[in-house]
């Protein structure tokens, strides 16, 4: 029998950032997922890293202090796996040109004819340029996070907790972070109700340069150091109360059917921003992201929903209870819910919730999982 400080289940950008930063500060971590490293929504991101513009608010706030973070994070960590060559927005129903112009975050006009000179391809568009993103390589990403713990490929069917210890065949831990995206928690959580968005992202060789990142509805990255571009993505919600579970699995309708759809989309949207000459597919890649109505992540403790309220019935009526008297599942975390951002997110909040557990730092409130708590125990 192993036995570790940590296991993680999920190892995708949420898993794998926890673990590196747990390992690096002397934990003994095992991540586990039942499809590899990055083999569910991960390994399908862009992964766009890029500024969300607009006046500022707590969300765009908070994604825009992740980005910092985590882009001086990937630069020192895995620089070889990051191009940093900014990116130009280009207004949209979302993003008029009010709001990309009065952003908070500094960016700069570019106008047709500028964009006309760095390359012919340009379709007639102009934008507002913003320096600090990037586009990185998921799957290597999560890779090299992983160094310095162990991976073991396994389904996790249930949870099994026994003299303190969670056992996952030869291996046990003490703690457990489940980071498991769109798929069934192993912990009920009705407080966190997941939706995922599914979605497709392709690359393609071109004989185009493109100089930066473009996003406008969909992204387009610059020329990577392997030639390729990346184009992502479809964005599509299904009726979950229909869905026989949210995996990324063969028997979800998403995986089967709408592929050549979406890449039509990808395509034409792309091809509306600037010209791809010589276009060749090299990879569809599909995945599904997971949200929750707020937008915001969320991390920390996994509450007993039921024992808690059976302990408290009076929290319904809006009775506080201090969180350190609610119910818990035994040092069990969750991080979720990273929505359209993992890789912006991931490392920023790796940091938060590792720092929660190991010195009892608080989890700011639009984060926690016990606001989700309190919010659904006092609608019950
Ligand atoms: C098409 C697409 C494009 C995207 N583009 C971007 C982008 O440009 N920029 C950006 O920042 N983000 C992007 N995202 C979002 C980003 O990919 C997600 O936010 C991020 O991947 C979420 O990571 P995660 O670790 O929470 O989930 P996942 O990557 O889905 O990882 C969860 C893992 O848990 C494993 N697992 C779950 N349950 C079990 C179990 N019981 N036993 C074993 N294993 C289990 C799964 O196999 C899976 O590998 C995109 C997503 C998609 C789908």
């Amino acid at each position: 029998m192993k036995t570790y400080d940590f296991v993680i289940i999920g190892a995708g950008s949420a898993g794998c950032n926890v673990a590196h930063y747990l390992q690096k500060k002397g934990k003994k971590v095992a991540v586990i997922d039942q499809e590899g490293v990055a083999g569910g929504g991960s390994g399908a991101a862009g992964a766009f890293l890029s500024p969300l513009p607009g006046k500022a608010n707590p969300y765009n706030t908070f994604v825009n202090e992740a980005l910092a973070y985590s882009l001086a994070f990937y630069e020192n960590f895995a620089p070889h796996a990051v191009v940093k060559k900014g990116v130009l927005r280009i207004a949209n129903a979302n993003f008029d040109d009010g709001k990309l112009s009065s952003s908070a975050i500094e960016s700069r006009f570019v106008s047709a004819e500028r964009l006309q000179t760095l390359s012919p391809n340009f379709r007639k568009i102009d934008g507002y340029f913003y320096e600090n993103a990037a586009i990185l390589n998921p799957r290597e990403v999560c890779e090299e996070l992983l160094r310095g713990s162990d991976f073991y490929k396994q389904d996790v069917k249930e949870l099994w907790f026994e003299d303190g210890f969670y056992l996952f065949g030869e291996v046990r831990a003490k703690n457990i972070i489940l980071a498991q995206g769109v798929l069934k928690p192993l912990v009920q959580t009705p407080y966190i109700e997941i939706a995922p968005i599914f979605g497709v992202k392709i690359d393609i060789k071109t004989s185009t340069k493109v100089p930066f990142n473009i996003h406008k509805s969909i992204s387009i990255s610059t020329t990577k150091s392997d030639g390729t571009v990346a184009i992502g993505a479809t964005k599509e919600r299904h009726n979950t109360a229909k869905m026989e579970c949210l995996t990324s699995c063969d028997k979800c309708a998403f995986y089967v059917n709408t592929e050549a759809g979406q890449v039509e989309t990808l395509l034409r949207e792309a091809n509306e921003l600037i010209k791809l000459e010589d276009l060749e597919i090299t990879k569809v890649h599909r995945g599904a992201r997971a949200t929750i109505k707020s937008y915001f992540p969320v991390i920390g403790k996994i509450y007993d929903f039921d024992a808690s309220l059976k302990k408290y019935p009076s929290i319904k009526n809006g009775t506080k209870i201090p969180p350190n008297l609610l119910e818990c599942h035994q040092n069990a975390y969750i991080i979720n819910a990273l929505g359209s951002r993992g890789f912006v997110l991931a490392p920023y909040l790796a940091k938060i919730l590792g720092d929660n557990i190991l010195h009892e730092t608080s989890i700011p409130k639009e984060l926690s999982s016990e606001k989700l708590f309190y919010k659904m125990a006092r609608q019950s």
